[in-house]
């Protein structure tokens, strides 16, 4: 049950889970979710642990968003779990 939080000077947030020999690092970054029409009202302080892509434009880069706001992204219509 290893599990340690780390964060860079740029504010960057690491999360080490150990699974028996192996260590796994997971980049946390912020829920991007800036929809004043969310739950969050577009001020989401959550980890954003999914990542959404616009379906009117070319997204490659994605928006990182938490499990809340992303399901209300996606009920919205304008984003997909897909990039394509
Ligand atoms: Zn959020
Ligand atoms: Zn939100």
């Amino acid at each position: 049950m290893g599990h340690t939080v780390q964060a860079d000077e740029d504010g960057t947030v690491y999360h080490h889970h150990r699974t028996g020999d192996t260590m796994q690092t997971i980049k946390v970054v912020p829920c991007e979710c800036s929809d004043p029409g969310c739950p969050c009202m577009g001020k989401c302080t959550l980890y954003g642990n999914t990542t959404l892509y616009r379906v009117d434009m070319i997204d490659k880069t994605g928006t990182p968003m938490c499990d809340r706001c992303a399901d209300d992204a996606l009920d919205s219509g304008v984003f997909t779990i897909d990039n394509n």
